[in-house]
């Protein structure tokens, strides 16, 4: 074990020099009152030799996609151009204070009314906030909307959100953090929403439906049209959990399926890092009847002048301090436009194609339970393997680390037993996806002829397996 930066702490060395102040000092002391700490904290002390070798060595031990290959279903975990982090830390977008005069942020604000208007063409909405931090939090301010629309028209019994059972945790999470009722609809044995079950739930005490498309299983939906009719006629309205973008930009709009509320995740489909805890983004979008209700301020243009616009007639409010976060929005800018309206189609047929490539391949070893042609990802099963050898998702998964891959999501969707939800993304080589394919092959084998091997993997990493129940109930997050 490596020794955490506390254990590399030398009192006296130090690795700091600070530029001379150009401001006076100020005394805090009495304006903070009762506030200040009453010692200094421990902080480590350490030279700047053993700082760099301690990130390096931290860098070394975690898997990123710039590592390999990381087919964390529902994440999209695709390489991320680094000329975006190049663009982000430009001095002109890096070094702004939130609290600067418009009139000296026109660059800025000029970028994030250029990010909305492309935001709304590729997804087929017509107003975008900018300022979520995540896709959750795009959940929740899309939920927000769906609240204050019907609160506004008097519509006050609907207080029940529709949401499929293959859904993502966040939908239920977030309708219910928001006080609606969560109901359930049911999948169809093609793994899509049963649109009778739905047509049964439907009463005036409807809200709306939250779902994606293509759904968690990597399935279109394919009677969204028909699905739309059924919640509009309720009165209810359609939210779309903007996750899984990567399966149709280019080639199919929210918009146009019917969606009147769209979040993105910007961490996901427009090229950000992520993993880890952000930062993200999380625009939502909506149709034109509810753009008055959104975050305040939009980004406004007036005389060929850019402005923050606070006037929206039935506003929710503020989301986020200040603006979002723009770093995430200049490399999403910096992405689209890059690959331009052709690039972004090609980005999403090649995810695609990805994706059905290793479906294809991995047919004959594990169990398929949707096996059909599917979007950006597919959702595999190790229930033959647990059958005939006791060998689980958890340990396929285990054993893929041990491969040099990242492991798939596991036992999500819900509705798939020891599922393995594979997402490959556009970016990785027909190479790479052959050699994870063996890789997965070689595991089928291995569960069959050494079962043991795959139940006690990993068994190339510093750690083998770790208590994660434990790991996630008495977490240990401080030093002492
Ligand atoms: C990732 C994801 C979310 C939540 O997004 P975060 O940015 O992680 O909060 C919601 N729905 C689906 C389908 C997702 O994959």
């Amino acid at each position: 074990m490596s020794k955490l930066i506390f254990e590399r702490s030398v009192p006296g060395s130090g690795a700091f020099s600070l530029p001379e102040g150009d401001v006076p000092p100020v005394e805090l002391k009495d304006s903070l009152q009762g506030f200040l700490r009453e010692s200094d904290p421990i902080l480590p002390e350490v030279s700047e030799v053993e700082v760099v070798r301690h990130f390096t060595e931290l860098s070394q031990k975690a898997f990123g996609v710039d590592s390999g290959m990381y087919p964390l279903g529902s994440c999209t975990m695709k390489y991320n151009p680094k000329i975006n982090e190049w663009a982000a830390r430009l001095p002109g977008f890096a070094d702004l204070h939130p609290d600067q005069p418009e009139e000296t942020v026109q660059g800025a604000l000029e970028l994030m009314y250029e990010l909305e208007k492309m935001l709304c063409e590729i997804t087929g909405m017509e107003r975008f906030t900018l300022q979520p931090a995540s896709g959750a939090h795009g959940e929740m301010t899309g939920a927000s909307l769906i609240k204050a629309y019907h609160e506004q028209r008097q519509d006050f019994q609907r207080k029940k959100m529709v949401v499929p059972d293959s859904a993502h945790g966040t939908n239920p999470a977030t309708a219910h953090m928001l006080g609606f009722e969560v109901i359930e609809v049911k999948s169809n044995d093609r793994g899509l929403v049963d649109v009778d079950d739905l047509r049964s739930l439907m009463s005036d005490q409807i809200a709306g439906l939250m779902l994606t498309n293509p759904n968690t299983l990597g399935l279109f939906e394919e009677e969204i049209a028909e699905i739309s009719a059924v919640v509009h006629e309720a009165g209810g309205l359609l939210y779309y959990d903007g996750a899984n973008l990567n399966a149709i930009m280019g080639v199919a709009r929210p918009g146009d399926m019917g969606f009147d509320i769209v979040h993105l995740n910007l961490h996901k489909t427009f090229s950000t890092p992520h993993g880890g805890g952000g930062p993200g983004s999380g625009p939502v979008g909506v149709k034109d009847f509810l753009a008055e209700f959104l975050p305040v301020p939009l980004v406004g243009k007036k005389d060929g002048q850019y402005f923050l616009d606070y006037n929206l007639s039935h506003t929710i409010g503020k989301v986020q301090s200040f603006y979002g976060n723009f770093g995430v929005m200049v490399k999403a800018y910096a992405y689209i436009k890059a690959l331009g309206g052709r690039g972004i189609k090609e980005a999403c047929q090649h995810a695609v194609l990805n994706a059905n490539y290793i479906r294809h391949n991995l047919r004959e070893y594990y169990e398929i339970p949707y096996d059909r042609l599917c979007k950006h990802e597919f959702v595999a099963s190790a229930i033959k393997q647990k059958k005939e050898n006791g060998v689980t998702a958890l340990d396929v998964a285990k054993r893929l680390i041990d491969y040099g891959y990242h492991p798939p999501t596991i036992y999500f969707p819900l509705i798939v037993d020891e599922g393995l939800m594979i997402e490959p993304t556009e970016t990785e080589t027909k190479e790479r996806l052959d050699d994870f394919i063996k890789a997965m092959q070689e595991i089928a084998r291995e569960s069959k002829e050494n079962p043991e091997l795959v139940k006690d993997a990993p068994a190339k990493t510093p750690i083998r397996r770790v208590d994660e129940v434990t790991a996630a109930r008495q977490p240990i997050l401080k030093w002492g």
